[in-house]
């Protein structure tokens, strides 16, 4: 598989599925054979989720990557083998960095539920192309990524303005959205992976979708409450 199809909820199931590291190995960069030089995205993922790594708790040399061609099979057993012992000095998932299990599991799981949000808002950064390693630590900072997670946004329906239309509900990719066509919509928080596309596509003569940060979200509109009256033209 090429290293740019590795997503980060393969990584994070991984850690999930209690294995101590994660090893990609990708083509030389610059040396794509395709035209899509994914290695660089991957690259920046492995960069940005070390730092999410420390911001769980976990240690962020479980994560490594390594770029070799297909003949350098010396190369290839030489940084697996290092990377083994790394991983055995380091010890057990968790176990190493004193986080409860369940703890990790309810943590890793957090970050699983938030990989669109994180890709969306740092889609410029995971596009960079870096050239020199001396730029690897510099490209995501610790600061950006607890600012990241201190600036979470909660996506909300504005009862007054939600014209039912069905819309948003349709193109929710988690079936995170209810209602019907005489009903008001409204957001099942804890499904919503904060993908944003119901901010993008509630036609904007409605705007019902709001994006709320910093600041409690209001319960949902009671059942009964529902109900969605069409005035006449
Ligand atoms: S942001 Fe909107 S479309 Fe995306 S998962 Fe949440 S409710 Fe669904
Ligand atoms: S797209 Fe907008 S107006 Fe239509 S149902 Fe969703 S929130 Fe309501």
């Amino acid at each position: 598989m090429c290293s740019g199809r590795v997503d980060p909820v393969f990584v994070l199931r991984a850690f999930a599925k209690g294995v101590d590291g994660v090893f990609i190995g990708g083509c030389r960069l610059n040396e794509c054979n395709y035209t899509t030089q994914g290695n660089y995205d991957t690259l920046n993922m492995v960069l940005l989720y070390k730092r999410i790594m420390e911001h769980i708790g976990l240690n962020p040399e479980r994560l490594h990557i390594a770029f070799m061609s297909g003949a350098e099979a010396n190369l290839f057993a030489e940084t697996v083998n290092s990377f083994v012992e790394r991983v055995k000095k380091i010890g057990p998932l968790g176990k190493a960095e004193a986080i409860h299990p369940e703890t990790l599991l309810a943590r890793l799981a957090e970050v699983t539920k938030l990989v669109p949000y994180i890709k969306r808002v740092n889609q410029e950064k995971l596009a960079t192309r870096l050239h020199d390693p001396a730029e690897y630590d510099r490209l995501f900072t610790q600061s950006d990524v607890e600012k990241m997670f201190s600036e979470i946004v909660a996506y909300y329906i504005d009862p007054a303005k939600c014209q039912a239309c069905m819309i948003c509900a349709r193109r929710c990719p988690e079936e995170a959205i209810s209602g019907g066509k005489n009903q008001i919509h409204v957001v099942d928080q804890a499904k919503c992976i904060k993908c944003e596309t119901c901010f993008v596509v509630c036609p904007t003569r409605f705007n019902a979708v709001m994006k709320i940060s910093g600041a409690p979200v209001p319960p949902p509109l009671p059942e009964d409450q529902r109900t969605f009256v069409r005035q006449k033209a």
